[in-house]
C-alpha cells in the first residue's frame, strides 16, 4: 500500500455523503441536480459564479454539508466502480412523477443495487397535472425497492426541481441516511480521494477534478492518480476560488499534473517526488502487462480467477419478453448449491444495450442474452472490455452451460460459430419471393448457413439463408463491406433495417 499513516479511530471525524443522481432520460437529473445546487447557502454569500468541475458541496443553513456528483446516470457510475473506485454514498433515484419507472430507472436500481449503495427515491415533477407519485411507489416494489410508506427501508420525497420545493426534505432525508452510514474520515493523515473528472485544458495542462476522501490535500504535495503524478499548483473549489487546502468530502480541481489520468483513477499524496516516480513507473509498466496479459486470457477465465474462491455467478439476462426471463431466472436460481449459486444483477426485455455491459465489466458479471442480441456499440464495448457475452434460444442449453460453468468446467462447448453480421438496405419483390437486398457489416455470410432475423435486436425468426447473389450471380460467400441479395427457406417477414445474424453449427464448421 502507498499509506504509511494509518486511520486513527481517535481522529476520525463526520465527512458529508456523496450522491449520485440516477434515473431515466428526462426524469430531471439534470434539473434536479442544478435546483439542489441552488440550495447551497455558502455559494450565495460568495456570490461567485458556479463551477461545473463534476462534483459540487452543497452547504445547508444549519451548516450541514452534502457532496453532489454532477455527471448524472449509472454509466459514469459503474465505470468509476469499475475501476475499483467507491465514490458514492449515497444513490439518489429519480423517478418523474407523471412518467413512473421506466426502463432506465430499473437499470438505475439494478446498478446500485449491484454496488450495494443505499438509495433515496426522489419522485420528480410532483407539480404537473398527470403526477402520480403513488403509482411510482407501488411499480417500484415490483423492482424490490420498497418505500417506508409501505414497510420497507427506502425513502421516498416527493419534489420539484422546476419549482424548487421539496428539496429541503430531500438533503434531509440525505443527511439521515448518511448518518445510518456513520461516514466518518481522518482529516489530520496524507490525503488520497478519487478523480472524479479529467481532462487537458489549454493553457493550463491536464487538470483533474479530485474528491478527498481521507486526509487533507494541500497546495505543494507530491502525489499519484492511476500511472501519472504531480505536484499540487493550485486547488480550485467549486465556485472557482482559490483555496490552499481541501478536507474529505470535498471536490477540487487540480493543477500540476504530469499527464491526463481516468475517472475513477485513485488520488494518492506521497513523501516525495522519488517515490512518486518509482510509482507512477511500476503502474505504466504494470498497464503493459496486464494490456498484454488479458490479450491471452479469456474473458471468463477472469471472472473466475479475480474472485478467487468464487461463491457467485454474477449474471445480467435480456430477454425477448418477460415470461422467458422470468422463467430463465427460475431456473438459473436452482441450479445453485452451498457452494456456489447465480447471481442475477440485471435483468429485462430488450436487446443487449452499453449499460448492461458496463454493469457487467464492474461487476465481472457474464451476459445472457435469450433471443436478443447485443447492439453495435454493445458489442463493440464487450470486445474491448473483455465482457463475456452468450446467447442462446433455448433455457436448456442456459441451464446445461450454467451448470458446467458452476461445476468449474469453465468453458461450456460452442455450440455454434458466429460468422457475420449483414443489414438489410431494401427490401424487392422477384415472381412472389422477397429478396432481402443487404450490406455485410461484420464478418461474412454463407449460401447454406443458419440465419436469424433481428429487428431491434430482437430474435423474430431463425432459419436458413436458401439464396445468396452478388448481382446476378448465385455465389457462395459474402464479405464484410459488400452488397448483395438474399433470401430466406420459407421466410418473408423482412423489411429495411433488420439485421441478419449468420451461423454455423460447430459439426458444419469441422466439415469444412
Ligand atoms: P434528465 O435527462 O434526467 O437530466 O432530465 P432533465 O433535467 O434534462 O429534464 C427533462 C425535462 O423535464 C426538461 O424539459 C425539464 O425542464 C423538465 N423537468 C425537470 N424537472 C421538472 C419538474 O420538476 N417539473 C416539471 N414540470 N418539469 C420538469
Amino acid at each position: 500500500s502507498l499509506v504509511s499513516v494509518d486511520d486513527n479511530d481517535a481522529k476520525l471525524v463526520g465527512r458529508p455523503p456523496v450522491v449520485t443522481v440516477m434515473g431515466h432520460v428526462d426524469h430531471g437529473k439534470t434539473s434536479l441536480l442544478d435546483a439542489l445546487r441552488s440550495t447551497d447557502v455558502a455559494g450565495g454569500e460568495a456570490g461567485g459564479i458556479t463551477q461545473h468541475i463534476g462534483a459540487y458541496q452543497v452547504t445547508m443553513a444549519t451548516g450541514a454539508k452534502i457532496t453532489f456528483i454532477d455527471t448524472p446516470g449509472h454509466a459514469a457510475f459503474t465505470e468509476m466502480r469499475s475501476r475499483g473506485a467507491k465514490v458514492t454514498d449515497i444513490v439518489v433515484l429519480v423517478v418523474a412523477a407523471d412518467d413512473s419507472v421506466m426502463p432506465q430507472t430499473i437499470e438505475a436500481i439494478s446498478h446500485a443495487k449491484a454496488a450495494g449503495v443505499p438509495m433515496i427515491v426522489a419522485i420528480n415533477k410532483v407539480d404537473k397535472p398527470g403526477a402520480n407519485p403513488s403509482k411510482v411507489k407501488t411499480e417500484l416494489l415490483q423492482h424490490e425497492v420498497v418505500v417506508e410508506e409501505m414497510g420497507g427501508d427506502v425513502q421516498a420525497v416527493e419534489v420539484s426541481a422546476k419549482q424548487r420545493t421539496g428539496l429541503t426534505e430531500l438533503e434531509e432525508a440525505i443527511l439521515l441516511q448518511s448518518e445510518v452510514l456513520d461516514l466518518k474520515a481522518n482529516p489530520e493523515r496524507v490525503a488520497d480521494g478519487v478523480v472524479v473528472e479529467a481532462r487537458m485544458e489549454k493553457g493550463r495542462g491536464p487538470v483533474a477534478t479530485v474528491l478527498v476522501q481521507r486526509g487533507t490535500l494541500r497546495t505543494g504535495d507530491i502525489f499519484v492518480t492511476g500511472p501519472e503524478w504531480g505536484r499540487v499548483r493550485a486547488l480550485i473549489d467549486d465556485h472557482g476560488n482559490r483555496v490552499a487546502e481541501a478536507i474529505p468530502g470535498m471536490p477540487v480541481e487540480v493543477n500540476g499534473l504530469n499527464g491526463v489520468p481516468s475517472a475513477g483513477d485513485d488520488f494518492v499524496v506521497v513523501e516525495n517526488e522519488a517515490k512518486a516516480r518509482e510509482v507512477s513507473d511500476f503502474r505504466q509498466r504494470r498497464i503493459r502487462e496486464t494490456q498484454a496479459a488479458a490479450m491471452k486470457k479469456s474473458a471468463l477465465e477472469n471472472m473466475f480467477s479475480q474472485s478467487g474462491d468464487l461463491k457467485e455467478l454474477p449474471i445480467v439476462i435480456k430477454g425477448d419478453v418477460q415470461g422467458s426471463v422470468e422463467a430463465l431466472i427460475g431456473t438459473l436460481q436452482k441450479l445453485g448449491n452451498e457452494e456456489v449459486s447465480v447471481r442475477v444483477l440485471h435483468s429485462g426485455v430488450g436487446g443487449i444495450n452499453e449499460s448492461d455491459v458496463t454493469l457487467a465489466r464492474a461487476s465481472n458479471a457474464l451476459i445472457i442474452g435469450f433471443n436478443v442480441r447485443a447492439n453495435q456499440q454493445a458489442r463493440e464495448q464487450s470486445r474491448r472490455d473483455n465482457v463475456d457475452i452468450r446467447y442462446y434460444s433455448i433455457i436448456y442449453d442456459v441451464a446445461d452451460d450454467i451448470k458446467k460453468m458452476l461445476s468449474g468446467m469453465l468453458s461450456p462447448e460452442v455450440r455454434e460459430k458466429f460468422l457475420g453480421y449483414a443489414e438489410i438496405r431494401d427490401v424487392f419483390t422477384i415472381s412472389g419471393n422477397k429478396i432481402a437486398g443487404c450490406m455485410v457489416t461484420e464478418g461474412i455470410v454463407k449460401r447454406g448457413a443458419g440465419v436469424r432475423l433481428l429487428r431491434d435486436n430482437v430474435v423474430i425468426h431463425s432459419g436458413e439463408l436458401s439464396t445468396l447473389r452478388r448481382f446476378k450471380d448465385e455465389v457462395k460467400e459474402v464479405r464484410e463491406g459488400y452488397e448483395c441479395g438474399m433470401s430466406f427457406a420459407k421466410y418473408n417477414d423482412i423489411q429495411s433495417g433488420d439485421v441478419i445474424e449468420c451461423f454455423e453449427n460447430e459439426e458444419i464448421a469441422v466439415e469444412l
